[in-house]
């Protein structure tokens, strides 16, 4: 059952690739002289094709629910269009896929190396044979592990500050929906692809299994950042991370500085939240964005950008006064010891 889904989506997939191939691109790449680029190109394909329709499920599935029952009423969806142009950017770039292709033959090459120093790598469905190795165990473990990974990546994008200032650009967003998952720093989505391809790599997923493992999150992703009063129910929002539960995580003052700096990590299951004591499950409907957009008395606003450029120049701004900051202080501490002597 489970392969026969793989494998269809996989077929319907190919068959838009050659079609859409042979009669749009070949003949464009045969035009302009890079028939070079020929196979690159058509693998590049799939992936493009993947991310369209990923967007194409996406939008049709949320959007109805957006105007239906909408978890803040908007007068306008000005601020949702800059969040529209990432995603497009990252679901054709298909970064994630990318890292996992290039970091492939490194990873060939390192396995190659500790097998011949007799060391066994780690191969996680290996660990029951016969249990573990039949393909949906395998893959929920992988789910599971990868899903632990991210709770731990994006804690730390909170605790430590020049990392946060990338993940601000995401937690800046004051009109969320379905569109907000892929507004992230370029160079935060690069951070993030070569992680999670290198634990993908590490613990034994095979490409095929990491194209679904990665839409899944993404589809899923997109559900908790749409505008949508949408709970799971009590048990529900316990199994799996829903709007309401990453809604909180993107409020003012809770999901980014309440209890143990932020609540609600958690990508796909709350349980890592769960556990290491970092959940809220209020449904509170809160605003959401920084506390320090909002001026607070004789105070002045942060301007965290409007524009794709704009966010991204700015945040390499606030990482630079952090590290001068981090330096003037430093300065200062060694001439307060200087003096103590
Ligand atoms: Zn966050
Ligand atoms: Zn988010």
């Amino acid at each position: 059952m489970f392969h026969f889904i793989f494998s269809s989506l996989d077929n319907f997939v190919s068959t838009l690739q050659t079609l859409l191939y042979v009669d749009i691109v070949q003949p464009v790449l045969f035009k302009v002289g890079l028939m070079d680029y020929d196979e690159d190109t058509y693998d590049a394909l799939y992936w493009v094709i993947v991310g369209v329709l990923e967007v194409i499920v996406m939008y049709a599935l949320l959007r109805p629910l957006e105007a239906l029952r909408p978890a803040e009423e908007w007068e306008h969806r000005k601020g949702v269009r800059v969040d529209v142009l990432y995603t497009w950017i990252v679901k054709l770039g298909i970064l994630n896929l990318f890292f996992f292709f290039t970091f492939q033959p490194v990873f060939d090459s390192l396995q190659g190396w500790l097998r011949l120093h007799n060391v066994s790598n780690l191969e996680i469905d290996n660990l029951w044979p016969g249990v573990t190795t039949q393909p949906l165990v395998a893959f929920a473990i992988y789910l599971v592990v990868l899903d632990f990974a991210g709770y731990w990546y994006h804690r730390l994008e909170h605790r430590i500050g020049i990392w946060w200032e990338l993940h601000a650009v995401h937690h800046s967003q004051q009109q969320m929906s379905l569109w907000s998952d892929d507004r992230n720093h370029l160079l935060d989505d690069i951070l993030q692809a070569s992680f999670f391809a290198a634990v993908a790599l590490v613990i034994g997923v095979e490409p095929s299994q990491f194209v679904v493992l990665v839409a899944i999150t993404n589809l899923m992703q997109s559900v908790q950042h749409a505008n949508i009063r949408l709970n799971y129910g009590w048990l529900g929002e316990r199994l799996l991370v829903g709007p309401a539960f990453h809604r909180r995580h993107h409020a003012i003052g809770y999901g980014h500085e309440g209890t143990k700096y932020g609540c609600n990590f958690g990508v796909l299951f709350p349980w890592w939240d769960m556990l290491f004591r970092s959940v809220s499950w209020s449904r509170e409907i809160e605003p959401t964005g920084i506390r320090d957009q909002i001026a607070a008395p004789g105070e002045r606003a942060v301007n965290y950008g409007e524009g794709f450029f704009e966010q991204h120049w700015l945040a390499f701004k606030r990482i630079g006064a952090r590290l001068s900051a981090r330096r003037t202080t430093g300065r200062g501490n060694s001439d307060t010891d200087a003096a103590a002597v």
